[in-house]
């Protein structure tokens, strides 16, 4: 094993996107680090996610080479009607910046294979959760339990990373609760793999249905059954939680007179082995960082899937963030100055982009829904796509954005020395 002396370390909660692109950027940097997570284990699931030109950049500079895009060849999406009529419409592959179609874990395993690989290995620790944190001028002291044994420790690290995601107990435990920071966009969201492809949908070919207050959207892989997503108002969350199961209460909220192919994506939740059942919400703070702590991902900004770039934002700022670090050679406060001032713009675009276009994925009231179809139907034809392009974000001013969380030189080497 290779020693590395006088190495800063860093403690990243949460392996999820944001904290295993952390941990490969820092491990990059010459650091040392340790990773807890509270699951048990790594988790393996997860939902469709459109991986969009800033996240693609920022994977392959962070070395996440495992990963396939699994779009089908050829884009083919339809909008369905109430009775399940297929009308040609726009899927998420239609959107401009020809993004990679993956499911979520996708992306975790590439970033875990490049992680486990290191030398020096990169701690990682399951069943651990920090429960205090205080801080100096030099460093970071952290409370940490692990749920496994009842054991605690308190250790001291350079850098604290909270990547543990929208309910992020490092946000609670430096920069306050939730309710400070916590936007609810008054939207639910059930999505799933589902086992089989859909009835009277190939393999490969997407669909959304839209009506006041509701819609579903299936989203295509090529080489696998498609993964649904539900999405709807709702007035009531703590309501919402209360339901017997997400498909149960998908069923309700839509009703039996639902198009088929709604009915059968319901069956085929019933029969998912796992779904995500939860609030759209956005997480909005004025600033990420507090002397050596710093939130990345979910836990800063949530711009909810309504922005479709959240994994995105999450790569491209922890590698941003880490280069920067190993352009700095230690001085880590300057670094989290820099990195904000840089990422904020890019990542405020989205995060307007995301709380905007929820009525594009599911249309408030009567009125948003006719608004909706005519901006399709204006967004399918050639001379609309600019529009279609500004609207998700990805014109001249998301790409001019882009531009500023691109580390000019890719990856920076390390600042610290190896042996
Ligand atoms: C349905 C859906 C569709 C989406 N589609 C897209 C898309 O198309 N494009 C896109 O870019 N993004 C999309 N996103 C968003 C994207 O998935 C997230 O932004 C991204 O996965 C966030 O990663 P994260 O690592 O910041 O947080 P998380 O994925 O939430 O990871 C946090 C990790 O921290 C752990 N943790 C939590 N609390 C603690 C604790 N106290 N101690 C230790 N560990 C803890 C968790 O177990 C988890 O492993 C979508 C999201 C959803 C829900």
């Amino acid at each position: 094993m290779k020693e590395r002396n006088d190495s800063q370390r860093a403690l990243i909660v949460g392996l999820g996107i944001s904290g295993m692109a952390m941990a490969k950027g820092l491990h990059e940097c010459g650091w040392d680090v340790t990773v807890v997570e509270r699951a048990p284990e790594r988790r393996r699931g997860g939902y469709f996610v459109g991986l969009f030109a800033a996240g693609k950049v920022a994977a392959k500079q962070l070395g996440f080479d495992g990963m396939r895009n699994r779009a089908p060849k050829v884009r083919d999406n339809y909008a369905l009607g109430k009775n399940g009529e297929k009308r040609r419409g726009l899927g998420f592959g239609d959107l401009p910046g020809d993004p990679w179609l993956v499911l979520r874990s996708d992306i975790e395993n590439a970033a875990y294979e490049a992680i486990d690989a290191l030398d020096p290995k990169v701690d990682v620790r399951y069943s651990t959760v920090p429960t205090r944190v205080e801080q100096d001028g030099a460093g970071v002291d952290v409370w940490l339990k692990d749920s496994s044994d009842g054991t605690e420790s308190r250790e001291r690290y350079d850098l604290l990373v909270g990547a543990d995601g929208v309910h992020s107990t490092v946000r609670k435990l430096v920069f306050g609760p939730d309710e400070k920071y916590i936007r609810h966009l008054g939207y639910m969201i059930v999505a799933s793999q589902i086992p089989e492809d859909l009835p009277g949908l190939e393999r490969g070919q997407g669909a959304t249905f839209a009506e006041a207050g509701k819609s579903l959207w299936v989203f295509p892989f090529k080489d696998r059954p498609a993964t649904v997503m539900f999405s709807y108002k709702a007035d009531d969350v703590a309501a919402e939680f209360a339901a017997a199961s997400p498909a149960a209460r998908i069923r309700e909220v839509y009703g039996p007179r639902a198009a088929p192919q709604v009915k059968a994506a319901i069956d085929q939740l019933e029969r998912a082995d796992e779904s995500l059942f939860d609030e759209a919400v956005q997480v909005r703070m004025d600033r990420w960082h507090k002397g050596r702590v710093v939130l990345m991902g979910d836990a800063g900004w949530c711009l909810t899937l309504y922005s479709r770039m959240g994994a995105s934002t999450a790569l491209a700022s922890a590698n941003l963030l880490t280069a920067i670090i190993g352009q700095r050679r230690g001085d880590v406060e300057g670094a989290l100055e820099e990195w904000e001032a840089r990422s904020r713009p890019f990542i405020r675009h989205y995060q307007k982009v995301g709380a905007r276009n929820r009525a594009f994925f599911t249309p408030a009231g009567r009125a948003g829904g006719t608004a909706r179809a005519l901006a399709m139907s204006v967004f399918k034809r050639p001379w609309g796509r600019s529009l279609l392009a500004s609207f998700v974000g990805t014109g001249r001013k998301g790409n001019g954005l882009m531009k500023s969380v691109i580390p000019a030189r890719g990856r920076i080497s390390s600042s610290r020395p190896r042996e």
